[in-house]
This record gives C-alpha cells, sequence and structure tokens, in this order.
C-alpha cells in the first residue's frame, strides 16, 4: 500500500478535490490500493481558529458568522464539484455547528482547541470521500479521532503507535481502493479529539506509512519538490532531486517549509521512501528522500530562511558558572514552555539561544526570570546555509547585523536582524 497525502492548498478549490481525484484514479487504474490522508481545505485552520477564539470570548455572533463563511466556502467547493449527496458533509457540519451554538466551552483552552479544530479535516474529508466514491472510487473513510490514538497533550499529542497500529489494521481491512484518512487529527483511549500541532498531516502520512509497513509516502504540493531554497526569496534556488533523511531533517528543522521536521523519523525507522511532487504536474518525479549507497549530497548550497526570530541571552541570578547545570535549568523551562529553539550558544557565563517568537513569549520570559537575568532582541531572522560556499555567505551578510554566526564542515547559520 502507498500512501498520497494532499495538503490545504492541494484541495483549496473544485479544481484541487478533482486533480486528487485524477492522482489517486492513476495509481488504482494501476492496481495500487491507496491511503489518501487529507489536511484541511486551504486556510479553514486559520478560519477555525477565529471562530474558536470568539466562542471562547463568549462572543457567540461572531462565532456563527465565521462558521457561516466556512459553510459557504465549503459549500461553494461541492457546488463547482457538482456533488450530489451532500449528507456527510452536512451530518459532520451539524455536529461542528452544535458545538459552538448550544455548547460552553468546558475544560481546558487546548483541548478545546482540539476538539473545535479538527472539524478542518473532518469536513474536507467528507467531500473527497463523496466526490471520490461517486466517480467510482470505493472509498472508505476512516475517523483518525478513534483510530490515530494519542496521548492527551491537546495541540501536540504524541501518538501511540502500539494501539493505533491495531486499529489501522482494522481501519484498512475490507474490500475498496483507497482508505481515506485525515491527517493532523487525533483521539485519546477515552474519545477526546487530539491534533499534532500545527501543519501536521504531513506527519500524520508518515506515522501511518510506518504503522502499516506502506511501500511509499508521497506529499502532493503546490510546488515542483524539494528546492535548494525559498523560490520566492532566492531567486536562483533549483529543485533538488534527491536527499537523505538525516539532510531531510536538517533542512526541514532549520525552517524549510516543505515537511514538517517530525515527518522522517517514522519513514526513517522503517526506510520508507518520501516523495514530494507537484499536484499540477503528476508525471513529474519531484523529490525524493531515502537513503542509499550511491547518496551524494546536493551539490548546491541549501538556503533556509526561518523568520521571527527571538534571540534569548540568559545569565545564571546565583552566578553559578557550572553550565550544566544552567542549561538543564534553562532548558527544562523552555521545555515546559513547548518552545522550539532553533539556535544555542553559550560562553562561561551566558547562555543565548534563538527561539520563535510565539504569543506565549511574555510567559516564557517570565518564568526564566525565576532563575536567570534574561534580555532579548526581537525582530530577527536564523538562515541556514549547507553545503556553502563562502562568497554565499557572504553575500547573505552584507548589510545585516549579525548576532551570531555558527559554523560547522557541512553548514553555516547566520542569525542576523530581519530587513522587511
Ligand atoms: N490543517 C492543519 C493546519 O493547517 C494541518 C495541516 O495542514 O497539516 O495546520
Ligand atoms: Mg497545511
Amino acid at each position: 500500500m502507498k500512501v498520497y497525502k494532499f495538503g490545504g492548498a492541494s484541495i483549496k478549490s473544485a479544481d484541487g478535490v478533482r486533480n486528487l481525484f485524477r492522482i489517486a484514479k492513476m495509481a488504482c487504474d494501476n492496481g495500487e490500493r491507496l491511503i489518501v490522508v487529507v489536511s484541511a481545505m486551504g486556510k479553514t485552520t486559520n478560519a477555525i481558529e477565529e471562530v474558536l477564539y470568539h466562542y471562547t470570548e463568549g462572543n457567540l455572533s461572531a462565532a456563527i458568522s465565521r462558521l457561516e463563511q466556512i459553510r459557504e466556502y465549503h459549500e461553494q467547493i461541492m457546488d463547482g464539484l457538482s456533488l450530489s449527496d451532500r449528507s456527510m458533509f452536512e451530518d459532520r457540519f451539524s455536529a461542528f455547528e452544535n458545538i459552538i451554538r448550544r455548547e460552553t466551552p468546558t475544560g481546558t483552552y487546548e483541548s478545546t482547541y482540539d476538539s473545535i479544530v479538527s472539524y478542518g479535516e473532518l469536513l474536507s474529508s467528507s467531500i473527497v470521500c463523496s466526490y471520490l466514491n461517486e466517480h467510482g472510487l470505493r472509498t472508505k473513510l476512516t475517523d483518525m479521532r478513534s483510530t490515530l490514538i494519542t496521548d492527551d497533550r491537546f495541540r501536540e499529542a504524541s501518538v501511540d503507535f502500539e494501539t493505533s497500529t491495531q486499529r489501522l489494521k482494522e481501519a484498512v481491512g475490507g474490500d475498496f481502493d483507497i482508505c481515506l484518512m485525515q491527517g493532523f487529527i487525533g483521539g485519546t483511549t477515552d474519545g477526546r479529539p487530539t491534533t499534532l500541532g500545527r501543519e501536521g498531516s504531513d506527519y500524520t502520512a508518515a506515522a501511518v506509512a510506518n504503522m502499516l509497513d506502506c511501500d511509499s509516502v508521497t506529499i502532493w504540493k503546490d510546488v515542483e519538490g524539494i528546492f535548494s531554497a525559498d523560490p520566492r526569496l532566492f531567486p536562483s534556488a533549483t529543485l533538488i532531486e534527491r536527499l537523505s533523511y538525516v539532510d531531510a531533517v536538517e533542512l526541514a528543522y532549520s525552517g524549510a517549509q516543505i515537511i514538517h521536521p517530525k515527518t522522517i523519523k517514522p519513514l526513517r525507522n522503517k526506510n520508507i521512501p518520501l516523495y514530494v511532487r507537484p499536484f499540477d504536474n503528476p508525471e513529474a518525479e519531484g523529490s525524493c528522500i531515502k537513503d542509499s549507497d550511491d547518496y551524494t549530497p546536493p551539490q548546491v548550497p541549501i538556503l533556509i530562511l526561518k523568520r521571527n526570530q527571538i534571540l534569548i541571552s540568559l545569565e545564571p541570578k546565583d552566578f553559578s558558572f557550572v553550565l550544566e547545570e544552567s542549561l538543564e535549568k534553562a532548558f527544562s523551562i523552555l521545555n515546559r514552555h513547548r518552545q522550539k529553539v532553533n539556535l544555542v550558544q553559550t560562553s562561561a557565563i551566558r547562555i543565548s539561544v534563538s527561539v520563535d517568537a510565539s504569543r506565549y513569549f511574555s510567559e516564557l520570559i517570565e518564568d526564566l526570570k525565576s532563575e536567570f537575568a534574561v534580555r532579548y532582541n526581537d525582530n530577527l531572522e536564523l538562515l541556514t546555509i549547507r553545503g556553502y560556499l563562502w562568497d554565499v555567505v557572504e553575500r547573505e551578510s552584507v548589510g545585516h547585523t549579525i548576532y551570531i554566526k555558527q559554523q560547522t564542515r557541512r553548514s553555516v547559520k547566520l542569525l542576523r536582524n530581519s530587513t522587511l
């Protein structure tokens, strides 16, 4: 079995869904049985986050009017598809609407978030399922809230591979062409919905492939494949045809938006290749991530720009210079705040970390202040250059203030002011 994953951008319109159908049909005509993983359509997850905001603020009319826009958006796609059986969508939408109209938020913000935001994927998968079935692909829809079992770390849940494997095996049994699943969402053993972190659908595809020992995962995207840099920012970017798992992780971790960093591990552990291919040109090969003996790293420098960085400098308040202890304290606080650290630099008395700006930033700083004297610089960006050439490093340094520069044999990292 193969896993095909379609992100929000690939199914943001009726044309996108038709395209998914064409791609899936080609595979089925070749005798494949497919698992198809879909995200929410277009920017639906962001839209639902707005519904949630109004809902938790107690502003029912604003929540409902945003919800109506979400319904209209999906209806417009169903109209574009001339979809006749809309019952599955209607059922899902009513359940969603009922929560917003009838229930008052109970539980934590995080668990409410997951119960509501998971509807993005539930709505998209119900439309895709009906469309595929209406066009002759026998498709079975799996509800991942009761199939992909996770812990209850809401908004950032971890998959319980053992229990999920059992449930997935049951889900893919039976006589059909396609098993359709929602990315990004799961549920606890006692039936509470969870999500795996924003942009988590790639990870779902990889985790499912791992548990079911699939032959490959293909992520169908609105780009040609993986590029040496974001073509919108660096015009000299070129397509990379082959990457090892490790190089892919480095790239993803440095902020390449193309795949979610968590995606690689479940694939690497079972040696399952990952393809990134353009959905509007299914004949093109795109990029392939796997290990093999004849692998040579890409011969062009790879540039990854991570924006919205904050450099935090920490000096222990008790003047303790035992770096190991200070690091342990600092990182346990950072971890408690789920703060992703992109760069670390230490000196005798100082720990410097570059982190993603987040709305929880001030709480983090307050906590750090209990142990450290804290200073920070914001509005920075982190540029990683892998397989660097000195003229590229030079070119990317001029005109910027460089806060930190780190160099290894393979890569240079520049933490610099943002010129945006
Ligand atoms: N729909 C979710 C998001 O937008 C998950 C995903 O697209 O991967 O974050
Ligand atoms: Mg997405």
